[in-house]
């Protein structure tokens, strides 16, 4: 019998690519979501079962029925500029979720843990490329969150042998080719879905937060990674546990970054439209410039992105937006 794989979070945006990966790698991905904002729809690749992280009757039933081999912990609240507003919503969802996963896992016996983490937990580091050795000061709640539920794998592995692999995300784009799953928030917050209902006049224009950073062009830099890749490297993060390997921490990012009017420039381009905009204020907690200056995972893991450039993220991304929603 297929081994399973517990993946919180599994009916939201990454989760669900992840779900679609671990079952073409063989493996069958149990969902545990609460639905606060995935989607029911997106859960297409094995079981669903509903509930909520602090739930830890829930957690405890659903880890006796399915025995996995391996938890994958993508359920988050990730909205920095929420964060910054109601920080309490991210310290107990996040953190205090997290911790009861954790220690059902441990409770359950299961030794393999694979995070997401996010180079939202490294703060400003005056251009910086980070690597995982970089010190980790975050400025919004939602990093801070993120980090200390680094902090508590840690101190479950010394107390616990809770082995755990931290993927730590630049920013996640694109969706699968097929269309099969795809990017889809209420409310959106992103910028290239943001992006892509102004395009086609789902909104009015899309706020650029900032202009006067200190970068080229004034707008924030970021590193754009596929979703496809991402989750690949989550497939192998896990082989790499249960081949024993120990914990480790990777960054997942491309090493370019990308300046918000730049991306504006290539959805233009890939779309053949014209992307209605306007400048506006900073938004409170978002950093300078976040690019990931590690080749750790290519290195250890052999991972190797293949559709993340910034058109194939576009693309990806427009061609679902077109044609796949999960209200529909
Ligand atoms: N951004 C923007 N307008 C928007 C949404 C985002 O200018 O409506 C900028 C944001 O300030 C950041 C970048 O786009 O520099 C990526 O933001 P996003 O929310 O997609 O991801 P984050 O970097 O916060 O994880």
């Amino acid at each position: 019998m297929a081994d399973h794989v517990l993946v919180t979070g599994g009916a939201g945006y990454i989760g669900s690519h992840a779900c679609k990966a671990l079952r073409q790698a063989g493996y069958v991905p149990v969902t545990y979501d609460n639905l606060c904002t995935g989607w029911e729809d997106a859960v297409k690749f094995g079981p669903f079962e509903r509930g909520d992280l602090l739930d830890r009757a829930r957690l405890d039933a659903v880890f006796a029925k399915y025995q996995p081999v391996a938890v994958m912990h993508f359920a988050a609240l990730s909205q920095v500029g929420e964060s910054m507003k109601e920080p309490g919503k991210y310290w107990l969802n996040n953190v205090g979720g997290s911790l009861s996963l954790i220690e059902a896992t441990v409770a359950a016996g299961c030794r393999n843990f694979v995070f997401s983490s996010t180079c939202a937990t490294y703060g400003e580091h005056d251009n910086v490329l980070l690597d995982e050795s970089v010190e980790q000061h975050p400025i919004n709640a939602y990093g801070s969150s993120k980090r200390a539920i680094e902090d508590m794998l840690k101190d479950f592995e010394s107390a616990f042998g809770l082995r755990h692999v931290i993927f730590r995300y630049f920013n996640v784009a694109g969706g699968d080719p097929e269309a099969e799953v795809g990017e889809f928030h209420r409310p959106e917050t992103h910028l290239i879905p943001l992006m892509l209902d102004a395009i086609d006049g789902k909104r009015e224009a899309l706020t650029i937060f900032g202009t006067d950073y200190d970068t080229p062009d004034g707008t924030c830099i970021r590193d754009y990674v596929h979703v496809c890749d991402l989750v690949d490297a989550h497939v192998l993060g896990l082989k790499w546990l249960e081949d024993d390997k120990g914990s480790r921490v990777f960054n997942l990012g491309t090493g370019s970054g990308f300046s918000v009017r730049e991306v504006i420039d290539h959805s233009r381009a890939v779309t053949n439209r014209d992307v209605p905009y306007e400048e506006g204020p900073r938004r409170p907690g978002d950093c300078t410039k976040l690019v990931s200056g590690s080749t750790r995972a290519g290195k250890e893991l052999g991972w190797t992105p293949k559709r993340s450039t910034l058109d194939i993220m576009i693309a990806d991304a427009w061609r679902w937006h077109q044609n796949g929603h999960y209200d529909k």
